[in-house]
């Protein structure tokens, strides 16, 4: 069998940090361990009967067998600025400022590709989820980190980019509530990095998967279009995934300004053919009738957040108080790197959590829980873990 090489884009992928850990998360599973995996960012409540059985219902009608169209159904899209409007009180014309997506990680890493030119810089702020600079990189441009530290709320700090970064770069990417450290952004926040964008001319990157994910409503996360202006500049990244639990289904959208979301249609008419018209009309009635259901699943995430945070400050380990997102921020104790500590927690107790440096240079010194299990596994999680 011949052995083909890699294109050069594949080496310019990060090392994959997890290989250590699920090499020590087979070990420790070989050894009949009971493991439990606060790991991944993935819901385990299972999608509302209601979107699964439009589904059904959607699957069966012959006009949805055939292609669907590349931007996506009119009437999804214009479900997307109901929900806006409703939910942020944004405005969006459905026709040219919504685009949907096969899960927000598709448009996200397509969009570069519209935008970004060979050696083009664009801005990343970290940690971060990793696709941002993935996809720059596979566009050919060159991504420049910006680390968002506990001093500055994990906020980006506008004033520790250079004017000449700020000069030269396409876009930067930002993600509030923010994955891994949760953080939420203000209105305060956004004004600013709106101004600065218009300023230097820089394309706002916001993904925004996570505001449905909070936890008080005095804590509601906000979009960056709630900033007068902002469609000037910006695009915002939002999904079904994480509020309707529905990640398998792949089914997201981008909304903002229309000359961006026009770019990311024009590379998507050309790879992919839109997303199942069946899927489409299923999203469209979890952004219809989903309010209640993503209530409810706020309820148990709060109900697993407390114990969690609980039981972690009894035992010292320092921690954020998520305000939204599924996940809790912790510090690593005195003396650990993220990656000695974590591959210790699971030699020892069964419990797999993520270092914090897997998400780029400042997220070491940390490690991120997702509260993706019953909470009577996060109390046994949390109880081995006192144990250490
Ligand atoms: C889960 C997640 C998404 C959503 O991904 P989909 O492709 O829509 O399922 C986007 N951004 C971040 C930061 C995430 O954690």
């Amino acid at each position: 069998m011949s052995q083909f090489q890699f294109a050069n884009r594949l080496a310019t992928l990060p090392p994959y940090l997890f290989a250590e850990i699920d090499r020590v998360k087979n070990e420790v599973k070989k050894s009949g361990i009971d493991i439990i995996s606060l790991g991944i960012g993935d819901p385990d409540i299972p999608t509302p009967d209601f979107i699964v059985e439009k589904l059904y219902e959607a699957a069966k009608k012959p006009e949805n067998h055939q292609y669907p169209s590349y931007v996506g159904l009119l009437s999804f899209r214009q479900g997307v600025a109901d929900w806006y409007k409703r939910r942020f009180n944004v405005d969006l014309d459905p026709e040219n400022e919504v685009v949907s997506l096969i899960g927000s990680k598709e448009g996200i890493a397509h969009f570069p590709f519209a935008f970004i030119n060979p050696g083009d810089l664009a801005l990343v702020a970290t940690p971060n989820y990793p696709v941002y600079g993935v996809a720059v990189g596979f566009a050919g441009g060159e991504v420049e980190y910006t680390s968002l530290t506990a001093e500055n709320n994990f906020l980006p700090d506008l004033d520790s980019i250079s004017d000449e970064s700020w000069e030269k770069a396409v876009m930067l990417f930002i993600n509030y509530p923010n994955n891994p450290t949760a953080a939420c952004a203000s209105l305060d926040c956004y004004k600013k990095l709106v101004q600065k964008a218009k300023d230097t001319n820089t394309i706002l990157v916001s993904d925004a998967a996570y505001t449905e994910m909070y936890y008080d409503p005095a804590d509601k996360p906000i979009s960056i279009f709630e900033v007068p202006g902002a469609k000037d500049v910006a695009i915002e990244f939002h999904s079904l995934s994480k509020t309707y639990n529905m990640t398998g289904w792949r089914i997201g959208m981008a909304v903002g300004n229309a000359s961006l979301v026009k770019g990311l249609g024009k590379i998507k008419e050309n790879v992919d053919s839109g997303i199942f018209q069946a899927v489409q009309e299923a999203g469209l009635v979890a952004l219809e009738k989903g309010d209640p259901y993503a209530e409810e699943f706020r309820g148990i995430y709060k109900e697993r957040r407390d114990i969690c945070v609980s039981a972690l400050q009894k035992m010292g380990i320092e921690c954020m108080v998520p305000k939204a997102t599924f996940y809790v921020w912790c510090k690593t104790p005195t003396g650990y790197t993220s990656a000695e500590f974590v591959t210790k927690v699971l030699r020892e107790t069964g419990v797999v959590v993520t270092p914090g440096n897997g998400f780029g240079g400042p997220g070491e010194g940390y490690f991120r829980i997702a509260l993706t299990v019953e909470k009577d596994r996060i109390e046994e999680a949390v109880s081995r873990l006192a144990k250490l």
